[in-house]
């Protein structure tokens, strides 16, 4: 799954670079913008997942681009504003703003309120099972490495699927034949071998993910 990119519009570049270099830590993409204009011209061109805009800002002020966005896009926005009045966090959700985070606020508190956020806006699909630079898609049986699908053999994604879905483990060659080939399947166990040999070719940088258990089988290890 690509990581999140998050515009982030603030006319103060210290409080800018500061909420950038939090959200960067938390493995999400930046992109800024130091007025309104330039926002919009970010926002339309670049596939942002969620705003955190300023209201005091050059150009156009938050409200405008706000409202703007709104006309064309339901991305989830923070609003930024050192006004705490509340009719001002009215007019803000008025305008369709999510959440509304009053300055000074603590960067951590941003970062969690955007993962919170992100999380609502985006559910995570169950059936995606993510790990650093694998991602296996079960609801369409598609399996990318570094981003990048690449093809399987149904036999070799079943083979994929179940030892991801038995993370840690280490499991027999018995076992895999008989969970992925089936119990009535007359194979000898060197078939969970080449299966396994042309897996690994497959999954290329990533195929440290299977590990070979000596004199056991295969386990599928998370932690590199
Ligand atoms: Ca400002």
């Amino acid at each position: 799954m690509r990581n999140k990119k998050i515009l982030i519009v603030e006319d103060e570049s210290r409080m800018r670079r500061l909420i950038s270099d939090y959200l960067k830590k938390d493995g999400y993409l930046t992109l800024e913008a130091e007025d309104g204009k330039k926002a919009i011209e970010i926002f339309e061109d670049a596939n942002i997942d969620l705003i955190i805009l300023d209201i005091m800002l050059p150009e156009y002020d938050g409200w405008t681009v706000c409202r703007k966005i709104r006309e064309i896009s339901s991305v989830p926005i923070i609003l930024l504003t050192a006004r705490s009045e509340e009719s001002d966090e009215l007019f803000g959700f008025e305008l369709g703003a999510d959440e509304y985070i009053t300055k000074p606020f603590s960067p951590k508190i941003l970062v969690a309120r955007v993962k919170t956020l992100l999380k609502r806006v985006y559910p995570s699909n169950k059936n995606m099972f993510s790990f650093n630079g694998l991602l296996i898609d079960d609801s369409a049986h598609k399996v990318f490495v570094n981003d990048l699908e690449i093809v399987l053999t149904p036999k070799e994604y079943e083979l994929l699927s179940f030892l991801a879905k038995n993370p840690e483990i280490a499991l027999s060659r018995e076992t895999i034949l008989t969970k992925v080939w089936g119990y009535d399947y007359f194979g000898d166990l060197r078939t969970v071998d080449t299966h396994i040999k042309r897996l690994r070719i497959k999954l290329g940088t990533q195929s440290h993910f299977i590990q070979t258990v000596r004199g056991v089988g295969y386990r599928f290890e998370v932690q590199k």
